[in-house]
């Protein structure tokens, strides 16, 4: 009777299974379900597959928003966007929820105990300097988080008892249907609004004092984050179990995310550091020192070597400047310094000569007048690279775009565009 029923329509196999007309009420459904599930649970030698089978008939057909999905799409319908299961619980926790518990006791077999819901994770940014994570330093910082209420111990209710929520029966959880065409639908489940997802609901009269029946009060807590030398950017620090508690839950975990602000004056690069330093053209030729005060507030001497030239944009390195390597802070990454040099904008004729007498000579002489009669004469002008690639760029982009209307646009022009 409940073997693989014969494909008719797909929307009356989970009926067939369960042995129902197609408007069964939901308790002729749970008396259904019952007595099959207690036939062929798997620790009474019945067939696993079936016990499957007649739990996942049981659970959509037990809800009413899956069964009406079902009755209208069928069961591929409820398969989409439900990652193919049933939304989280297996058929074992669907059994031991209709009857509180495995009614075979102790033998062995998929009687697992209560499965505990992992409440979320709580994740703040921790906004850091530079500084911190080179010297490493440790925040305090007070949070108010969810604790079960100490009066009702998490109950919600004077008396411990409580009574099953009608808007989801029980389960915690409705589903939400989006029509995303004609002949698709999308089905999402979210925890139940109006018992928040406990599947529980209680009396105004019985309601806890303390927490309002909310059965959590909130705590205020002062948490010590410790940021280690070396802690990059991005990185987590976690305090386990130290987020929001719930009845039923384990607690999640709080996790700090540090967030490393812009520092003036170095950039970081893994375990390197970076820093910019402008040079006077003199600097440049004729050699220089300068103070800089890492981040530890040592002061560093940096100099050139006698006779040094430096180029503009030239890089150099210190060795053990760097930052500090994570959870081996006695080791450091690399200092790099890139040279920018400060050109005088115009020299005197004087300077010019001077200048001349003492630097390597320039490789042409003089033209002859000849020479300079033969020359069309130019004129140098004053330009900002980047403004000018970045007219060039848009100009050509909008040729193409024109180009595009008129002929449907060519492969070739395209390339041609991108490398611009
Ligand atoms: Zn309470
Ligand atoms: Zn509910």
């Amino acid at each position: 009777m409940f073997g693989r029923a014969p494909k008719k329509s797909n929307n009356t196999k989970y009926y067939e299974i369960l042995g129902v007309s197609k408007n069964a009420s939901q308790d002729d459904l749970k008396k259904a379900y019952r007595k099959l599930a207690i036939k062929n649970h798997p620790d009474k030698g019945g067939d696993p597959e079936k016990f499957k089978e007649i739990a996942q008939a049981y659970d959509v057909l037990n809800d009413p928003e899956k069964r009406e999905i079902y009755d209208q799409y069928g069961e591929d319908a409820l398969k989409e966007g439900m990652g193919g299961g049933g939304g989280g619980h297996s058929e074992f926790d669907l059994f031991e929820n209709l009857f509180g518990g495995n009614p075979f006791g102790g033998g062995g077999g998929p009687s697992r105990g209560r499965r505990q819901r992992r409440g979320e994770d709580v994740v703040h940014p921790l906004k850091v300097s530079l500084e911190d994570l080179y010297n490493g330093t440790s925040k305090k910082l007070s949070l108010s988080r969810n604790v079960l209420c100490s009066k009702c111990k998490g109950k919600g209710s004077k008396s411990g008892a409580s009574t099953k929520c009608s808007g989801c029966q029980g389960s915690g959880m409705k589903v939400s249907i989006r029509h995303l065409g004609p002949s698709m639908i999308q089905q999402m489940q979210h925890p139940c609004n109006e018992c928040k997802g406990t599947g529980e609901t209680i009396s105004d009269r019985d309601r806890c004092t303390q927490c309002k029946g909310e059965k959590v009060v909130q705590e205020k807590k002062v948490l010590e984050v410790v940021v280690e030398k070396g802690m990059q950017h991005s990185q987590k620090i976690k305090f386990p179990g130290e987020a929001d508690e719930a009845p039923d839950t384990v607690t999640g975990d709080i996790v700090f995310l540090l967030q490393q602000k812009e520092h003036p004056k170095f950039k970081r690069k893994g375990d390197d550091l970076f820093l910019e330093h402008t040079l006077t053209l003199t600097e440049a030729l004729c050699g220089f020192q300068f103070i800089l005060t890492h981040l530890d507030n040592r002061q560093l001497l940096i100099k050139s070597e006698p006779g040094e030239v430096i180029k503009p944009d030239q890089f150099k390195a210190i060795n053990d400047e760097g930052m500090p390597v994570y959870q081996r802070s006695f080791m450091k990454g690399k200092l790099y310094i890139q040279f920018t040099v400060d050109f005088p904008d115009s020299l005197s004729p004087e300077q010019s000569k001077a200048l001349e007498a003492v630097l390597p000579t320039k490789p042409t002489t003089s033209l002859t007048d000849m020479e300079l009669d033969e020359c069309e004469e130019t004129t140098l002008h004053d330009i900002n690279m980047e403004e000018e690639m970045r007219r060039k760029q848009q100009a050509a982009h909008e040729a193409y775009d024109v180009d595009d209307d008129m002929h449907g646009g060519g492969g070739g022009q395209r390339v041609q565009c991108a490398q611009q």
